[in-house]
């Protein structure tokens, strides 16, 4: 089986929250490889590239439910005038399936509570968008083009 990469956002929420900690205690529990790590700033020019794929898309007709996911994942509805979210890359075999099935589903109340959005997710009531704790890529592409995005090559450990 191939070895793949991944990318984990801790966002906003779980920053805030202090669900960092709890939120990698379960990653880890995939026993994939920690090959990644840092604390970024996102900036709006980093939020629109990180999300650019779902523009326009989907629930993303609305613009404004687009423009609340580009303001919730900045850090702009949690208090952090760092904007900071955690960022990981994740290397195993199936790494991308294998992340996505400890995360969970897209809509927290959807999601199992055996998983990091089922435990700890929820819907903003405000403004509709999910505050689901944690991204991870959905499939080995759009893995490969955010981990360039978030990323430089001599940050990741081969
Ligand atoms: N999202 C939302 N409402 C929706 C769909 C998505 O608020 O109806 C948010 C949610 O935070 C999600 C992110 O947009 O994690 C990216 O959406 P995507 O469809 O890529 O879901 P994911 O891959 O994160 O499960
Ligand atoms: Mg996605």
């Amino acid at each position: 089986m191939a070895i793949e990469r991944t990318l984990v956002l801790i966002k906003p929420d779980g920053m805030q929250r202090h669900l960092a900690g709890l939120s990698i205690d379960r990653l880890e529990n995939t026993h994939l490889e920690l090959v990644g790590a840092k604390i970024a700033t996102v900036t709006d020019k980093l939020a629109r590239e990180h999300y650019a794929l779902l523009e326009g898309k989907g629930p993303f007709v609305d613009k404004k439910l687009f423009e609340h996911l580009i303001n919730f994942i900045k850090g702009e509805y949690h208090g952090d005038p760092k904007h900071r979210v955690l960022a990981l890359v994740y290397q195993g075999e199936n790494a991308v399936q294998g992340i996505r099935t400890a995360v969970g589903v897209t809509n927290p109340e959807d999601a199992s509570p055996d998983t990091i959005r089922g435990a700890f997710g929820r819907i903003c009531r405000k403004h509709g968008y999910f505050e689901n704790v944690v991204h991870a890529s959905g499939n080995l592409e759009e893995a490969a083009r955010e981990i360039n995005i978030w990323f430089k090559p001599g940050e990741i450990i081969d």
